[in-house]
């Protein structure tokens, strides 16, 4: 009776053992075919993919990364280092490891790297960061695109219209200086006469307005340096409204400043000025005449850093929906009834735009069609620890 009960339980063991058995060949079977998918597609991707170490070391890399950086086999470039001085100068690293860091991804990077032959490529990169059950990164796993020759057709683009406006630059500064002239030392001019000049000064500002515009998106695309100082926003404000109270008067529309408090920034106080003369120099053109601006001033946070939120508000045409996306992208410009009459370039609220994030603030519109438009921006308030310098 016993040595069957035996026999039984040994059966069973042996089949749930043969279970297990053919469970794990299936697994097996299926882990060997999606390895080969994978080692399929890493082969013949069309991007590059890599994964290297946090310290700098080159563990894998796909044919195509290869290719791009001129390298026939692994063999010649995993000895590689990426932290190394010197030998990937235009490479943001720093800034790569930190949002791998922080963020465990970093999307869209654009950097220069060096190919074997010395040569630089232009890459936009995508990575991850995997981690180990405690946290710790084990590796970073990226996906490389070659953008070299858009970037040269930008470069060429650049360069292009760099050369074409500062040699406009010159032969406009003496037509405006000629036109003032005549403005000021010729009286007695027949009517018709003075509204021509009246014209002719007013096209000329224009197009000093365009030129300046494009130099300063091209400065801007390099994202320059900006030496931060402290600065009381408050005047700053004032000086912005007051550029265009005579023009707003004028068109009986009304600008309105309302401020919560004369808050001490950090940032460039010029650049804080464009950015608000622009925004109100944008409500003014489109609103129709007795129309109001009004600009304000609050306490806010961004991620728990304190900064100000400046608003500048109209009740104008304003912006259909959908072309918020595109509001603040170089050479956009929204269909509208005043648009025509206003004229402009589309530049300005890219520079704006531009103008906000080198001062490490964000910047955000709402808008209806009909109703009127709301432009807002944050800047970081002063930090006291940082010991900047007062500009007053
Ligand atoms: P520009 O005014 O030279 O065309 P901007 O970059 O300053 O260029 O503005 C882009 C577009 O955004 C404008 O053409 C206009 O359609 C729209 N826009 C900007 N500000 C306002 C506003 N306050 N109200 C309505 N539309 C606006």
């Amino acid at each position: 009776m016993d040595k069957i009960a035996i026999k039984n339980d040994q059966d069973y063991e042996i089949s749930i053992l043969r279970e297990r058995i053919s469970e794990l060949e299936g697994l097996t079977e299926r882990l060997r075919q999606s390895e080969e998918r994978y080692r399929y597609f890493f082969e013949t991707s069309p991007v590059g993919i890599y994964r290297t170490t946090p310290e700098g070391r080159i563990l894998l890399c796909n044919q195509r990364l290869l290719d791009m950086l001129g390298y026939d086999s692994f063999e010649g470039i995993k000895d590689r280092d990426l932290e190394g001085d010197g030998s990937e100068p235009y490479y943001p690293r720093a800034r790569f490891k930190q949002l791998l860091k922080i963020k465990g991804e970093a999307e869209i990077l654009e950097a220069a790297w060096i190919k074997k032959d010395g040569s630089i490529i232009y890459v936009r990169e995508n990575a991850r960061a995997v981690k180990d059950k405690n946290g710790e990164i084990i590796y970073y796993e990226g996906r490389v695109e070659d953008i070299t020759e858009r970037k040269n057709l930008e470069q060429a683009k650049e360069d292009f219209i760099s050369t074409a406006a500062h040699e406009l630059r010159t032969p406009l500064t003496s037509l405006q200086g000629y036109l003032a002239l005549l403005d000021k030392e010729h009286h007695g001019l027949a009517d018709k006469e003075q509204a021509y000049i009246n014209k002719l000064v007013k096209a000329a500002h224009r197009l000093h307005e365009i030129v300046e515009d494009l130099l300063s998106v091209i400065r801007l695309d390099h994202r320059p340096n900006v030496d931060l100082v402290a600065f009381q926003l408050e005047p700053v404000m004032e000086e912005a409204a007051n550029e265009w109270r005579l023009k707003a008067k004028e068109e009986r529309k009304s600008i309105i400043l309302e401020t919560q408090g004369d808050y001490v920034i950090q940032g460039e106080p010029e650049y804080t000025k464009k950015i608000i003369s622009n925004l109100i120099g944008n409500a003014v053109k489109y609103t129709e005449n007795g129309g109001t601006i009004r600009i304000t001033n609050s306490r806010s946070a961004d991620d728990n850093q304190p900064m100000v939120l400046v608003t500048v508000e109209d009740n104008g045409v304003g912006i259909a929906k959908e072309h918020h996306q595109d509001i603040f992208t170089k050479f956009f410009r929204a269909p509208n009834p005043l648009s025509v009459k206003a004229g402009g370039t589309g530049l300005g609220l890219y520079i704006v735009r531009q103008l906000v994030e080198i001062q490490h603030g964000r910047i955000w519109m709402e808008s209806e069609r009909g109703v009127g438009s709301k432009f807002s921006f944050t800047l970081p308030l002063l930090d006291k620890s940082r010991q900047l310098p007062l500009i007053q």
